[in-house]
């Protein structure tokens, strides 16, 4: 369905981006497994897709950085010559209550979740315009959507994600390039695991589905906005979390 489509998928070597990967390389994407420090999991990642026989390769960029994205961005151009689908998956979280977040967390979460995503896609919007066509899916939260105690931060972080990506599928529309986001419930990855049983109670019982989700949901939804099923869709926020934001 994505043969000779190019994907890159931030901070892909982990959690909810490596199911990404795997899912868009299985649809014949040849994938960039984006990663900033865990280079051991995203080799594997690259191993397990072209055992399967796909393609793809592992680069390493804190997407965090804006000239370091810029110089990812054009050795990406230089050596695939395109991307068509461009996954924005790199997230962190720095919980705390407002009145105790420092201001390195704060800026910490914000220059990851919100200024990456802008950057990946100011470095790679020409190309995207050049070529006339392109999927965009930048993962946002449900937290973003409603807000989230604890995570000032965090859901500033992903409400922001979510204007960038009504604002750029303005633009872009006319272009035939499609801007969406996807806004996960809570998902079972490592970002979650250290949540104590009380808290993933608590949680299970804000969400109608009564359970977590898997990478699986995210990445099945990922699929359906990368492929051409999509074609007529942008500037969307595609909730994915069991009914939470009902
Ligand atoms: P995760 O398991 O903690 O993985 C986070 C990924 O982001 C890792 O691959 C990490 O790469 C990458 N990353 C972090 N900082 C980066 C940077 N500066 N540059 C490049 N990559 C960076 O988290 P996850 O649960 O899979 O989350 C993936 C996305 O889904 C995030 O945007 C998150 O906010 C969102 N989300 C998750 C949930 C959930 O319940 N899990 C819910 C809503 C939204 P390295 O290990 O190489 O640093």
């Amino acid at each position: 369905m994505l043969k000779e489509k190019i994907a890159l998928v931030t901070g892909a070597g982990r959690g909810i981006g490596r199911e990404i990967a795997l899912t868009l390389a299985k649809n014949g994407a040849t994938v960039i497994v984006n990663y900033n420090g865990s280079k051991a999991s995203a080799d594997e990642v690259v191993d397990e897709i072209t055992k399967n026989g796909g393609s793809a390769e592992a680069i390493q960029c804190n997407v965090a950085d804006f000239a370091e994205s810029e110089e990812f961005v054009k050795a990406v151009l230089e050596k695939y010559k395109r991307v068509d689908i461009l996954v924005n998956n790199a997230g962190i979280t720095r919980d705390n209550l407002i009145m105790r977040m420092s201001e390195e967390d704060y800026d910490a979460v914000l220059d990851t979740n919100l200024k990456g995503t802008f950057n990946m896609m100011r470095h790679l919007s020409r190309s995207f315009i050049k070529q006339r066509s392109g999927k965009i899916i930048n993962i946002t939260s449900v937290s973003g959507v409603l807000g989230n105690a604890g995570q000032a931060n965090y859901s500033a972080s992903k409400a922001g994600v979510i204007g960038l990506t009504k604002s750029v599928a303005r633009e872009l529309a006319s272009r035939g390039i499609n801007v969406n986001a996807v806004a996960p419930g809570f998902i079972d990855t490592d970002m979650t695991k250290n949540m104590t049983d009380d808290a993933k109670k608590m949680v299970s019982e804000m969400i109608p589905m009564g359970k977590m989700g898997s990478a699986k949901d995210i990445a099945d939804m990922v699929m359906f906005l990368a492929s051409d099923s999509s074609n007529y869709i942008t500037g969307q926020v595609i909730c994915v979390d069991g009914g939470m934001a009902i």
